[in-house]
């Protein structure tokens, strides 16, 4: 069996969010079941080709869109596993630029839909003229959501299978933009209610199989929650092709034994490292030194849905009750500015970074005590499984992936904090839980030890992929 896997964000190469740490770690926890797998994503301008040892191939072509014929050429590279090769789409008009989605003010492409339809046009000429050959073609979100439809359009004869990441974003294109694409594609599509389309659910529409990064996050979409009514139509019709496989994560680069960027290693049996991670932690922010004050760190794209509203109104009471936080994040101009004002109200207590930091993401999760994430929604999340994995303590909202992968405290059980409904005092008796537990040392400890005792390597999740290729 013959695998591509077609993703807009690539870890490491290209990363916006979630998306990329996926594509980045599943094509490799998959390799050594499947004769061969291959990655295809653009080659943004911000993609370090001598760094990657990514080298041009001799493939190369020609895409028509609308009445422009635009060439591309085919660069790639062999990932870190020395087998999965990544395949970089060149055309430099669409992907040399420093953003993957946006300007550096935070606006989207204006031509975003064009790039992205683009890209699918040359993953569907590679395996139309047999420059890649394979069996499943495995698309993730809308970026890719087109190709389950132009497969099925050039009646080739592979198999699609769509998996959707978040179903907030859709990928919405006009009527006017279908008329760049080769028919007969247009006459396979369905409008929304917005009299527009959406990539999205071409995606769910036309594929053999859907998959979501949770089964809860699956049922959710189910149930149509958080979904509008005829988006949700369109998700029942496919309900009998529709599952949850949650995400894992790459354990050797999210591991406190192993983890470059930390200065201190540690394992549940010696927290020493964790506990000197967290006086760097302190001193990198320019907090005071503490090791008895609890630290709550948070990592996020700064957007209402991540639950920043509810974070902002229980600072003040958190930081009297002696808590610091500790926040990375780039994305709302509103959101940034409102973090940037309680760090100065506040600076013995709060520390912002405003931005996307790798280096500074690995040593909030090593050096914090516990990690929020109350996300309205959260089809997977990846932080809370890197928490748990660095003895981090997450308190989330009890919705979609977390819900899944964190286990509610007791005291004999649990790995972290949920609430539910969706309220801020909710999330405030969910903290004062944290902090009453945090103050409880042995408690806490074993606690730490069990969060850091789950696995969430891909083995499992990457075996689910494979019954679905398999069926
Ligand atoms: P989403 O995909 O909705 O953004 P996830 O929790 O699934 O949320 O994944 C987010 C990924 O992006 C994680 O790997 C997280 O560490 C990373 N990330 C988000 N914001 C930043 C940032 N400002 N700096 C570094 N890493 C970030």
């Amino acid at each position: 069996m013959n695998v591509l896997f077609v993703s807009a964000e690539v870890a490491p190469y290209s990363k916006a969010g979630g998306l990329a740490d996926v594509a980045g770690s599943l094509p490799q926890a998959l390799a050594p079941y499947v004769n061969a797998i291959q990655v295809l994503t653009p080659l943004y301008g911000q993609i370090d080709l001598v760094k990657h040892n990514i080298q041009k191939t001799s493939i190369q072509g020609k895409i028509s869109l609308g009445k422009e014929l635009i060439p591309y050429s085919l660069y790639q590279t062999l990932d870190a596993d020395g087998i999965t090769r990544i395949g970089f789409v060149r055309c430099d008009q669409f992907f040399a630029r420093d953003g993957i989605y946006t300007e550096s003010d935070g606006e989207g492409f204006a031509d975003n839909n064009l790039r992205y339809f683009f890209f699918q046009l040359v993953v569907l000429d590679l395996i139309s003229n047999g420059n890649m050959k394979t069996d499943i073609l495995h698309c993730n979100d809308h970026h890719t959501g087109l190709l389950p439809a132009m497969v099925k359009a050039m009646k080739l004869n592979i198999k699609t299978i769509f998996t959707i990441h978040n179903f907030l974003y859709h990928g919405h294109f006009s009527l006017q933009e279908v008329a760049l694409l080769p028919e007969p594609l247009g006459s396979l599509l369905t409008k929304t209610q917005w009299d527009n389309y959406s990539a999205l659910l071409e995606g769910i529409d036309h594929s053999d199989v859907v998959t979501t990064v949770s089964p809860g996050y699956a049922l959710e979409l189910l149930a149509g929650i958080n979904v509008d009514t005829s988006s949700h139509v369109r998700i029942q019709a496919a309900e009998s092709k529709f599952s949850g496989i949650v995400n894992g994560i790459d354990t050797e680069y999210w591991s406190p034994a192993l983890d470059h960027y930390i200065p201190f290693s540690f394992s549940a049996d010696e927290f020493e490292g964790k506990r000197k991670d967290k006086e760097e932690l302190l001193l990198k922010t320019g907090l005071p030194k503490d090791a008895e004050a609890p630290v709550i760190g948070s990592i996020s794209r700064l957007v209402e849905n991540k639950g920043f509203p509810m974070i902002v109104e229980l600072l003040d009471e958190f930081v009297a009750l002696g808590a610091r936080f500790i926040f990375l994040g780039s994305g709302s101009p509103e959101i940034s500015k409102q973090l940037k004002d309680a760090a100065n109200k506040h600076p013995r207590h709060i520390a912002f970074e405003d931005g996307f930091n790798e280096p500074l993401a690995h040593l909030i999760e090593a050096g914090c005590d516990m990690f929020l994430m109350p996300s309205r929604f959260e089809p997977c999340g990846l932080n809370q499984l890197y928490s748990l994995r660095y003895g981090t303590i997450p308190i989330v909202h009890h919705t979609g992936g977390l819900g899944d992968t964190v286990e509610a405290w007791s005291s004999t059980s649990g790995t972290g904090f949920l609430f539910e409904p969706y309220e801020t005092k909710e999330l405030r008796a969910a903290m004062q839980l944290a902090l009453k537990v945090y103050h409880s040392r042995d408690d806490w400890k074993t606690l730490m030890k069990r969060a850091m005792a789950k696995d969430f390597s891909w083995d499992q999740s990457a075996k689910q992929y494979l019954r679905l290729y398999n069926s």
